[in-house]
């Protein structure tokens, strides 16, 4: 991790402040300031994860090393295409999120970031901007870490749990979130947390799977449905986004591939 992102977490356990301990970002542990909690960087990736365990099948699966492994070099690549009924590359995507952060600073956090996809996009493309990726699942991180690596680009990449996220509150200038919530547990929490840690000027970049309304896509779903993955009603997600404070400034559906952007002011 990079250090100098520590000024934006802080410790999950008792709230304070969090600083280097012993050794450096790729190996070694951070203390909070109250010296009561330590917590290991292992890997170059910071555990902040208090013993919450997944219960759902598709959050048990993202913690199999061969999920991890495969998710972006079989799945990912061709997924919004398969998913959306249509040509949909990374290029689409990298265009959604180029233009919502063009004129912010600070940080933006990757939420449930899998294999880093998106805060790889956002890091490349703004140098200026702190990048950290959150995720439950340590398989997904590493592989996210080294995708980082490789690529060279500073993007912290933190072990949490989206219900509890260990980072202060009014910081994020920019919140992304890929997919992940079609499998996240007390979405009502998750959207409290993302709400408390934006600021007032930060926007809102989801992608989320959508109800199919195809006889076929409803059967696939329904078979889906028991292993912990959610598809949205669009009307319902937007309503519960406003009562957390997020204006929906744009809203795309592709198939059953639905992009908003949403921002805490308005503008
Ligand atoms: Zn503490």
């Amino acid at each position: 991790m990079q250090l100098a992102d520590l000024v934006y977490l802080r410790c999950p356990t008792c709230h304070a402040a969090l600083r280097l301990h012993i050794g450096d970002g790729i190996h070694g542990s951070v203390r909070c300031a109250r010296n009561t909690h330590t917590y290991d960087i292992r890997q170059g990736i910071l555990d902040l994860l208090t013993p919450t365990r997944p219960h759902s099948m598709a959050a048990w699966s993202n913690e199999w090393r061969l999920t991890a492994w495969a998710y972006e070099r079989i799945w990912r690549p061709y997924a919004l295409s398969i998913l959306s009924g249509t040509s949909f590359g990374y290029d689409r995507e990298q265009a959604i999120l180029g233009e919502a952060f063009a004129h912010t600073r600070g940080l933006v956090v990757d939420l449930a970031c899998s294999n880093g996809l998106y805060a790889r996009i956002i890091a490349k493309a703004y140098p200026q901007k702190s990048v950290i990726g959150i995720d439950r699942s340590m398989p997904m991180l590493i592989e996210a870490q080294r995708r980082a690596v490789a690529a060279r680009l500073p993007i912290s990449y933190i072990r949490a749990d989206a219900r509890t996220l260990p980072i202060p509150s009014d910081v994020a200038e920019g919140i992304v979130i890929g997919g992940s919530l079609n499998e996240m547990e007390e979405l009502s929490r998750v959207f409290a947390e993302i709400s408390r840690i934006a600021t007032p000027t930060s926007t809102l970049i989801n992608m989320a799977l959508i109800r199919a309304s195809s006889f076929f896509g409803k059967q696939i779903q329904a078979v889906l449905a028991p292993g912990g993955i959610t598809f949205f009603d669009p009307t319902a997600m937007t309503t519960q986004l406003a009562h957390y404070g997020w204006h929906i400034q744009s809203s795309t559906i592709t198939g059953i591939v639905w992009f908003i952007r949403a921002t805490r002011s308005g503008a």
